[in-house]
């Protein structure tokens, strides 16, 4: 039996090229047990405040519930967890601490296992998932915009997800006219086979009648999904924007909880429901969200915009569910995907395959680590 030794959430800051050099900060956790197995798991809590806050509840909530636990012994880890956090738990730092360490457990559990995680969640439900770049549109003017994702294609990416209303220098992302000719353009430079997923995201606050027309606009070039034209919480809005557009709707990467995403299906106004597992309450979070995703007939795709560590949980994760059709990358290179683990998570000719080490699949490099740490 290995027993849960330690736990350390190790919060980190790096400047990221996909985002202008901002600093951009997450917490990583080293778990390891009393014979010496190490996992490793994530908490995307981006800024600095939750950051601390998600480092607190672990070390002094999460820990002392955990230690002397078996480490491969994960729903019972998992419900011990939300068990101590029940008061002020159900989304927030709370689902963001619990994401990593249950993270870090199922790493050790196919360490233990000697599999790749795929196989612990039954095995592979796609041999390859497309490979998307998932951008944010922020050069200056129409033509600098459309440039970089034609690059993005000639480097071999088959589909593209486009953030809106970011930081930098673009006017896209608000106005309607000036989006919807974007994607024209887009469409024209890039041909009829790529794939084009508008994320209109929280820069942008439009009423619904103007996200419907937006939507339909956008339609005529065939875009594989609209992503967030609303306030996360807007029922109303996303019913009313179902009823009016034969464009799927994404939403749901906001949610915390299996709950949070069992009341918007049975909402059933969006069709594909962004999942992070740095945010979901770990692996386990999310795949009882892929299986309420079954239930419901509904796409999910992984959120996967951080660290080496939560990509790999997401490809094992997309690619062992059966409500998954392509897989995200960050397309620009930066530290904590390409050099905090020894071999990059990284498609290969426009195609996400299987990691095939045993756990996550992935080498961390504690050097790497240690160096990006905050005190
Ligand atoms: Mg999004």
């Amino acid at each position: 039996m290995s027993a849960i030794a330690k736990i350390e959430p190790i919060p980190i800051a790096y400047p990221d090229p996909n985002d202008f050099g901002t600093i951009r900060r997450t917490v990583l956790v080293r778990v390891e047990t009393e014979d010496g197995i190490v996992g490793w798991g994530e908490c995307i809590a981006m800024w600095p405040e939750a950051c601390k806050a998600v480092a607190t509840v672990i070390s002094q909530g999460l820990l002392p519930q955990l230690r002397g636990d078996r480490a491969d012994d994960i729903d019972i880890a998992w419900e011990k967890m939300r068990r101590h956090v029940w008061w002020y738990g159900e989304g927030g730092i709370a689902s963001l601490a619990i994401s990593g360490v249950d993270m870090a457990l199922w790493d050790i559990a196919g360490k233990i296992a000697d599999k790749p995680l795929y196989e612990l969640f039954g095995g592979l439900k796609h041999k390859r998932l497309p490979a998307n770049a998932s951008s944010h549109v922020n050069k200056k003017g129409e033509a600098a915009c459309v440039a970089e994702v034609v690059d993005f294609f000639e480097a071999g990416f088959v589909s593209c997800k486009l953030g809106f209303a970011k930081k930098g220098e673009s006017n896209i992302g608000g106005d309607p006219d000036t989006d919807v000719n974007f994607i024209r353009a887009l469409r024209h430079a890039l041909g009829d086979e790529a794939g084009i997923l508008v994320d209109i995201g929280n820069g942008v606050r439009w009423d619904v009648d103007t996200a419907i027309s937006v939507a339909n606009r956008m339609g005529e070039y065939n875009i594989g999904w609209y992503e967030e034209p609303l306030y996360p919480t807007d029922d109303a809005g996303y019913k009313k924007l179902a009823a009016n557009t034969k464009v799927r709707i994404a939403s749901g990467e906001r949610e915390f909880t299996e709950a949070g995403y069992r009341r918007q299906m049975e909402l059933g106004a969006v069709e594909v429901f962004g999942v992070d597992p740095a945010r979901v309450e770990g692996i386990t979070g999310f795949r009882r969200v892929d299986a309420l995703a079954s239930r419901f007939n509904k796409i999910i795709n992984a959120h996967a915009w951080s660290t080496a560590i939560t990509s790999a949980a997401s490809l094992h994760l997309s690619l062992a569910s059966p409500n998954t059709e392509i897989f995200e990358f960050k397309p620009f290179d930066v530290v904590v995907q390409n050099e905090l683990v020894e071999e990059r998570v990284w498609h290969r000719d426009g195609w996400a395959y299987p990691l095939e080490g045993s756990g996550l699949g992935i080498e961390v490099r504690e050097d790497v680590v240690r160096r990006l740490a905050e005190q």
